[in-house]
């Protein structure tokens, strides 16, 4: 059985789902918002969550704690991607390392992962936010893109559900299916061999492969240097 509680309008799902999670609320558990006041990014960037996006987090315990983020964090895009794929009409998404899906290098949805630790890890909570039938006026001011006119289908709960599917079918046959996933991830991964900027350290480097656990491997100055997944934060040319 699965826990799944939809709200019309609230700050973030994530917020909520830690106030849930420290209630005890069990593994599995789903928030989801018509809107989001403060729906977050990474580093407390803001997200912007208008009516018609699908907006939810995910509480997560048990044996998927010992899943790294990163193994985690690519396992979900995959997951969301799959499904995505399965409604769209025209276009073709991709990946943005390390947690962002995009059409024509904008931003179609983000995945956003808190772990909280007590001595041991206590639980994650999981957060995804696509653009899915957002009025792409409310989002143009972003380098966004919405689905609503590329979609087979107007119900977003018919994506929640199978999303929640998939990514319990990856989650289970996990370490198994992983070079499946990383394969499938890496293969909509087109900036391999492109240039980026790396923001924290203002300096320009090139995309020279990923790493099998998720990461990215980046060329600076004759350097080759590895991160973990969401090591850093880049901006594609
Ligand atoms: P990184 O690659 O390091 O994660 P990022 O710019 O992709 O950097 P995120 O934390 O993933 O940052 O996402 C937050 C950013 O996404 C915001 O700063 C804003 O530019 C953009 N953004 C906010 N709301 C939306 C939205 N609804 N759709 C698409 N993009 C958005």
């Amino acid at each position: 059985m699965r826990l799944i509680i939809y709200l019309d309008k609230l700050t973030s799902t994530m917020d909520i789902a830690h106030i849930l999670a420290e209630k005890g609320y069990p593994h599995g558990t789903v928030i989801v918002a018509e809107e989001q006041t403060q729906g977050r990014g990474r580093f407390e960037r803001k997200w912007y969550s208008p009516k018609g996006g699908l907006w939810f987090s995910i509480i997560l315990r048990s044996k998927d704690l010992l899943i790294q983020s990163s193994f985690l964090g690519i396992i979900i895009g995959v997951s969301v991607l799959e499904v995505l794929e399965k409604f769209l009409k025209d276009i073709e998404l991709n990946f943005k390392w390390p947690n962002d899906i995009e059409y024509n290098g904008k931003k179609v949805a983000g995945i956003l992962i808190e772990s909280i630790y007590e001595k041991e890890l206590k639980y994650i909570i999981v957060g995804v936010g696509i653009n899915l039938l957002v009025d792409p006026n409310d989002i143009k001011d972003l380098k966004a893109f919405s689905l609503r006119d590329y979609i087979t289908t107007y119900d977003k709960n018919i994506v929640l559900i199978e999303v929640l599917e998939k990514l319990e079918t990856n989650l289970n046959g996990f370490p198994h299916n992983w070079k499946e996933i990383f394969n499938f991830y890496k293969n909509k991964f087109p900036y391999i061999g492109k240039g980026v900027f790396i923001r924290n350290k203002n300096q320009k480097a090139k995309v020279i492969d990923m790493t099998e656990d998720g990461g990215i491997v980046l060329l600076t100055d004759n350097k080759v240097q590895k991160y973990e997944w969401g090591g850093v934060s880049l901006e594609f040319e």
